[in-house]
């Protein structure tokens, strides 16, 4: 199977959303008049982001599934997607399930595959979603105010746990396993809750480093503070295995859990409500955003916990 019989097998399917998709030099895309393109990149590196042995149907869900993420916390509604692709070898028993993964996440969120590259190499995925938003409506990392609330979509940590089972460093049960494995894996982008939080969100950022440093994402880009209480954000971990002495450190600075954090007025309370129904999404209230810099955590009591936890950087020293 050569280049182009592989991409016209694998990755071609017909558009109704762009005037021009794959095979040709460019795709073209058609935004409604006035709305505003939402533009982001996310590359997988194998032995860096997933295993080399990883299934290649979830990892066909979760290389768009990262990207699209990036359209929800935005407050984007995905139109269009590009695939750059390396590939050490043009294995059919490999391109199907993992082409059948994608192009099934891409269906269910109404985002086609309009283009892309593909070339020999070690296995690598870079894709690139297209999204709108009105203008003024797009949700970002920079508009959170003293006194607004901090809230996080679904639970925290449970891929990391997963993660921990594979690498040997602790033991999850059968039923724990199955449930935390599929949060790594399948990881489900907050589209429809990124939506509904247009208008009434201050900021938001998807969490795929770990809530802390997504939060000081915002924080930094907000240029204010922020306390968590410590005894809600343990909350977004019900299921934690009895054993496990580090639950909040997971939920904090897990990663890779593909939920929103968001920031809101006190005013908006019954608004989040309403868009966190509206979307079919739990949401939590576990903080508060401060004029003064820096991130604290609190117990229930209101005592200072120490914040020891680092978020995943992958140039960290
Ligand atoms: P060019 O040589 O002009 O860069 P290519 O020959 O690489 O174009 O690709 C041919 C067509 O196939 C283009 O429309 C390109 O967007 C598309 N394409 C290439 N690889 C992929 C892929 N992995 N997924 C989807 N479309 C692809
Ligand atoms: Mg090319």
């Amino acid at each position: 199977m050569g280049e182009f019989d592989l991409i016209k097998r694998f990755f071609t399917r017909p558009t109704t959303r762009a005037a021009l998709g794959v095979g040709d030099d460019c795709a073209l895309l058609v935004p409604q008049p006035g709305m505003q393109l939402a533009i982001s990149s996310d590359m997988l590196v194998e032995g860096r982001h997933f295993f080399p042995d990883v299934n290649p149907r979830t990892l066909g869900h979760k290389a768009l599934a990262v990207n699209l993420s990036d359209l929800a916390a935005c407050g984007a509604r995905p139109l269009a997607f590009t695939l750059a692709l390396a590939l050490p070898a043009a294995d059919e028993a490999w391109l199907a399930p993992f082409s059948q993964g994608l192009l099934a996440m891409a269906d269910t969120h109404g985002c086609e595959l309009i283009g892309g590259d593909t070339t020999r190499g070690p296995l690598n995925i870079c894709i690139t979603v297209f999204g709108e938003v009105a203008p003024g409506q797009a949700l970002l990392r920079s508009g959170a105010c003293a006194g607004d609330d901090i809230y996080v979509s679904g639970n925290l940590g449970e891929a990391r746990l997963a993660l921990e089972h594979r690498l040997g460093h602790l033991r999850l049960d059968d039923a724990t396993l199955t449930r935390c494995a599929a949060r790594m894996d399948s990881p489900n982008p907050r589209i429809a809750l990124g939506l509904a939080l247009r208008g009434i969100a201050t900021s938001a950022a998807d969490i795929s480093d770990g809530l802390l440093g997504d939060l000081g994402h915002i924080l930094e880009r907000s240029g204010t503070g922020a306390t968590l209480n410590t005894a809600l954000a343990g909350e977004l971990m019900p299921n934690a295995p009895a054993s496990l002495v580090s639950t909040l450190s997971f939920v904090l600075s897990g990663g890779d859990d593909y939920e929103l954090v968001f920031t809101a007025s006190p005013g908006s309370r019954a608004a989040v409500e309403d868009a966190a129904q509206k979307s079919g999404t739990a949401v939590a209230r576990i903080g508060v955003i401060d004029a003064a810099p820096g991130l604290r955590l609190r117990d229930a009591g209101g005592a200072l916990v120490p914040n020891t936890y680092t978020s995943f950087d992958h140039f960290a020293p």
